[in-house]
């Protein structure tokens, strides 16, 4: 499970140097702040975000409109700056990394799947797969690529473009995307919200799928809590920080919780 630790207590826990060898979170925020421009108009879109996720967890992240969420998941991925406050990947602090290095981090040990499946209408199934791979100029290993096609059930589709898929087949041509680096984490952002219940049924139980079989550690924002009560932990974000977290969660659960940090107001 995700722990949750204040700023100062996790300041003590650590060596002064944040040394992190042996941990093992697969991502670690400590003190994560974001602000937005400045002055008088400043929106401190994260307060000091102090958090492990666990290799080979599922964590879901939920709250109200405008509570963090996204800031959460692009800090988290190396996609922005934090403002003040530090984000390992397995040990390694994005801080110090220039953006060559952070482009290649995030290609190589992160996958992403998005609402919006983000594939290239050009290219096969296959070619979308092994993209990740193309850019940084490896090969796909084959046995690992068709483990993960069977996997995600598109066995029979691999030469189809994407225009010839339906909406869930093609978000699970972008769940072996994010696979196919073999990556520490995944994330991902709403990977339902364009799917009809069904669907995205399936493709949450892929994604848990993923976690159960192969290790895989998923973060995953949604505003859905039948989504949320797919992950092994909830992180409740309000006004910017992780106000809660709740272990085995379920649908019900998670949609009263939210309903009393006003999200449904
Ligand atoms: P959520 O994903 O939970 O809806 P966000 O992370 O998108 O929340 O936003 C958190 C807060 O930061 C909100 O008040 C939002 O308006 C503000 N915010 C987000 N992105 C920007 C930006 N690029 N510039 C200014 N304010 C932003």
């Amino acid at each position: 499970m995700a722990k949750i630790s204040s700023t100062a207590a996790r300041g003590t826990a650590r060596s002064a140097s944040g040394s992190d060898e042996g941990s093992s979170a697969a991502v670690r925020l400590t003190g994560v702040g974001k602000v937005y421009g400045k002055g008088g108009g400043a929106v401190h879109a994260l307060r000091g975000v102090t958090i492990d996720i666990p290799r080979g967890s599922f964590t879901a992240v939920m709250g109200p409109s405008g509570s963090g969420k996204s800031t959460f998941l692009h800090c988290a991925a190396g996609l922005d700056h934090p403002t003040s406050g530090t984000v390992q990947l397995g040990g390694t602090d994005l801080s110090g990394l220039d953006e060559t290095r952070l482009t290649h981090l995030r290609r190589d040990r992160i996958g992403f799947v998005f609402q919006a499946f983000n594939l290239l209408p050009s290219l096969t199934v296959t070619q979308n797969i092994t993209l990740p791979l193309r850019l940084a100029g490896r090969r796909a290993d084959q046995g690992w690529l068709s483990e993960i096609v069977e996997r995600v059930g598109l066995g029979g589709r691999t030469e189809h473009r994407p225009a010839e898929l339906s909406g869930g087949q093609q978000q699970r041509v972008a769940i072996a995307r994010a696979l196919v680096t073999r990556p520490e984490v995944v994330f991902a952002d709403e990977p339902t919200g364009a799917l009809d219940t069904m669907t995205a049924k399936e493709v949450l139980g892929l994604l848990r799928q993923t976690v159960d079989s192969l290790g895989q550690t998923v973060v995953m924002v949604t505003h859905d809590p039948v989504a949320a009560s797919y992950a092994d932990t909830v992180l409740f974000l309000a006004d910017g920080d992780i106000v809660d977290a709740m272990t085995a969660p379920t649908a019900d659960r998670v949609a009263e919780r939210m309903s009393r940090l006003g999200a449904w107001a």
